[in-house]
């Protein structure tokens, strides 16, 4: 066994290329050392419009608010494991059905890969529709669970037969369907999502991180399906920064993912932030009003553009075909245009181009950006 120990005396670079040896030659797994990390663009000076993030702040005064709130955290201790105050007010402010368990993350994609972690059985698989969020299939692989992708009709609909044959097949421990879907942004219909509900052996997770901006939920639903767990962020409602994602499913589910969690995953600032700002829905919810307005805007105008293709969407972006995505891809860069290619990603999404909706402002810089780089 080779010493694992930094050699005392070795300079900064000996240290580093002995730290890339070890790790190639005996400690990382040769899975992790073949993938790509999660792509995120520099987008210092950019409108950004890769992320689906609320382009809007918060305003002045419910921001000071919040700065008293987390200036009297207690930074020296940890945070209370379960967030007993936050889950209290999700709860009320989310209406999560009082016989669901909840569990908090560090961002819903921590949940995913909590979820993944307690599934990870040998020979267990996770079963995902594609195109769609990405880490469902990057959390299978890091918790070496086999992954099946279910690949969604032409026209982006859930082919809900494919998925019952892939079920009776395999038998996964978990499906999991974005509603709406990312990167397509459309919902899928119930009356597919039920019979999945009513097949699958292990968990259903219905993945509503865009919530707000489609207005429908499998949340109240909770207690007709004993399999079925609603998972939500705080991200795209406008707090992408802070890090909150929940899940709501029934206490046996809860209580095993509870083990898994890492026991002070959401931070003192976050909880107090949050406490305040669950208070202020109706700002997000105002917020949401202007986007999905915005939205039809968007939508409107690209429809009208030349060889582009917007497909229909619930969410707070907008999936597009273009003639050459690439090519424009380069275009929109070079005015400092940020968006997301889907292009090679998966064959349903060749030539796709992925905007998430801005202000007014960056709107018009897109569509004049587009219009030169198409
Ligand atoms: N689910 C879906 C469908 C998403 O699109 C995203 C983010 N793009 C997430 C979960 C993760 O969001 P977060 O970790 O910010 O809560």
């Amino acid at each position: 066994m080779k010493n694992l120990r930094g050699t005392a005396g070795a300079s900064v670079d000996d240290r580093g290329s002995e730290g890339a040896a070890l790790a190639s030659s005996i400690c990382v797994r040769d899975d992790v050392r073949a993938m790509e990390a999660y792509p995120v663009t520099p987008a210092e000076g950019m409108v950004k419009l890769d992320a689906m993030e609320n382009p809007y702040r918060l305003p002045e005064a419910l921001r000071e608010q919040v700065a008293r709130a987390v200036a009297n955290a207690a930074m020296n201790r940890y945070p209370d494991p379960r967030a007993p105050t936050l889950q209290g007010r999700l709860r009320e402010v989310m209406q999560v059905p009082p016989e669901a368990g909840l569990v908090l993350g560090n961002g819903s994609d921590e949940i995913i890969s909590i979820v993944t972690q307690a599934v990870a059985r040998p020979g267990a698989s996770v079963l995902a529709i594609e195109p769609s969020f990405v880490m469902y299939k990057m959390s299978a692989r890091f918790a070496q669970v086999r992954y099946i992708g279910v690949p969604l009709r032409a026209d982006f609909s859930l082919d809900a037969a494919a998925v019952l044959a892939a079920i009776r097949e395999h038998a996964p421990a978990v499906v999991w369907i974005a509603y709406p879907n990312n990167p397509t942004g459309n919902l899928f219909d119930d009356d597919g999502i039920e019979r999945i509900l009513a097949a699958a052996p292990g968990l259903v997770v219905i993945d509503e991180a865009y919530h707000i901006f489609a207005g429908r939920s499998f949340l109240a639903r909770l207690p007709e399906f004993p399999n079925l767990m609603v998972l939500r962020t705080m991200s795209k409602v406008g707090l992408a920064g802070i890090r909150l994602g929940y899940a709501a499913a029934a206490p046996a589910w809860i209580r095993e993912f509870d083990k898994v969690r890492p026991p002070y995953n959401v931070n003192v600032l976050t909880q107090a932030a949050a406490e305040v700002l669950l208070d202020r829905m109706d700002v997000f919810e105002d917020q949401a009003r202007r986007i999905r307005a915005e939205r039809g805007e968007l939508m409107d105008r690209l429809a009208e553009m030349d060889g582009v293709t917007p497909f229909p969407t619930d969410a707070n972006f907008i999936l597009a075909r273009v003639p050459d995505a690439p090519r424009t891809m380069r275009g929109l860069l070079e005015r400092r245009v940020l968006v997301r290619i889907l292009d090679g990603s998966h064959p349903l999404l060749a030539n796709c181009l992925r905007f998430t909706v801005g202000t007014p402002a960056e709107n018009q810089l897109l569509l004049a950006a587009l219009g030169e780089a198409l």
